[in-house]
């Protein structure tokens, strides 16, 4: 008989998946069903239901796109975007970079507005591109910029694609269920997500939402949507209205979102958020310790995303995969300019615990002692410690 791999526990403290609940891996063995039958289809109003909670918005449009964050990504542009049509892209990072593809491929004029990979958008940049733009049929935007570990104010910039007339586009990935999010008080008219970040379910579905108006502009297109799979009409009558068969989801992994979602709304969302802060603050306290300073600011660090610059001389692919193989801990590496250069470590969702925080200091140090750095055995832990114990 073949040998077949196993796969390993692991640590998930990388930019995603992160770890789950065994709650969440109980509900993937709840039985399958048929696509329309009744049972079936309360528990997606009920998931639709929870993912209005979760993005704080009351609108009719929610529902989790089959894929992973990158379908959400694609349904948002193919969809809202027709041939001809301008789009502001927001490009700090490589999943803004991803934005600006996709916007190309679906035909757009694509106007960028960049800034360095670290930094947040300027919104001053970003309202001159508006103005000189012409008509803009929307602005989008990255909120956690899992490359970077940045957080983008995004109040200010509904506003301003409002004062243009454009819809405002957001890619809360990485945000939702970590981060404050709140799409109907900063008018943000299509947002997606994903459920292996912070929301703490398997890869497989990508929760999206549309504001009424959105959804107007979308009845409103002269072209049919190009994607058959992600077209947004199609999908809502499946979820939302005459309950049609489009495409046959995947029931286990809706089963496993509904309980994530539990799991986040028995928490709160702010205890959610607060927990996610006060981890990345112990994290940060411990890494300072060990020569590790954040790539972004004070004041644009997201707590879901911490990326660290890796101390001088230090071989970064050799001790990230030490971590991976003595220890079992997963963190990422740096993308583009920042390759080799920084060490991306996620604390999100179920990953989000104190106990992770010390356990992946230590191996950190130890591998950095070993590595030569001279640094003091137990200041990490203890600095992290310090914040964990506060409050
Ligand atoms: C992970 C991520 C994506 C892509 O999601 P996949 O699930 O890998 O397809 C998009 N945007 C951001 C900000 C992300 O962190």
């Amino acid at each position: 008989m073949q040998q077949f791999t196993e796969p390993k526990e692991r640590l998930l403290l990388g930019p995603g998946p992160s770890n789950v609940s065994p709650r969440v891996i109980r509900a993937m063995t709840l039985p399958l069903m048929g696509y329309l039958d009744p049972t079936f289809l309360k528990v997606m109003d009920e998931v639709t239901e929870l993912l209005r909670q979760a993005f704080r918005t009351s609108n009719e449009f929610t529902l989790p796109v089959s894929g992973t964050g990158t379908s959400g990504m694609e349904a948002a542009l193919v969809n809202m975007l027709e041939p001809g049509d301008t789009a502001v892209i927001g490009t700090h990072g490589l999943f803004g970079q991803r934005l600006a593809d996709i916007a190309y491929r679906c035909g757009a004029n694509v106007v960028t507005v960049t800034a360095e990979w670290g930094k947040t958008l300027d919104p001053a940049a970003i309202e001159q591109a508006l103005k000189d733009a012409g008509q803009v049929k929307l602005l989008a935007v990255v909120h956690v910029e899992t490359s970077t570990g940045v957080v983008q104010p995004l109040a200010p910039l509904g506003e301003l694609a409002h004062n243009h007339n454009a819809l405002f586009l957001v890619d809360a990935v990485t945000s939702l269920g970590g981060v404050d999010l709140r799409v109907d008080e900063w008018g943000i008219d299509i947002c997606y997500s994903a459920t292996q970040k912070c929301v703490g379910s398997p890869p497989g579905l990508s929760p999206i939402t549309l504001s009424p108006r959105a959804v107007e502009v979308l009845r409103q297109r002269q072209t049919p949507v190009q994607s058959f799979y992600l077209d947004l009409l199609q999908l809502e009558r499946y979820w939302l209205t005459a309950r049609t068969y489009h495409h046959t989801v995947s029931m286990s992994n809706i089963y496993a979102l509904r309980e994530a979602l539990i799991i986040a709304m028995e928490e709160g969302l702010e205890a959610r958020y607060e927990r996610h802060q006060r981890n990345a603050d112990a994290l940060k306290a411990g890494l300072a310790t060990l020569g590790m300073q954040p790539l972004a600011e004070k004041g644009s660090q997201a707590n879901p995303l911490t990326a660290a610059l890796v101390p001088n001389g230090i071989d970064e692919a050799r001790v990230r995969r030490s971590l991976l193989e003595e220890y079992g801990i997963e963190i990422g590496g740096g993308f583009g300019p920042l390759a080799g250069k920084i060490w991306r470590i996620g604390l999100m969702g179920e990953s989000s615990k104190a106990s992770h925080v010390l356990t992946l200091l230590h191996a950190l140090e130890a591998l950095l002692l070993r590595e030569g750095c001279e640094i003091s055995p137990g200041s990490s832990m203890a600095a992290a410690h310090q914040v964990l114990s506060a409050k």
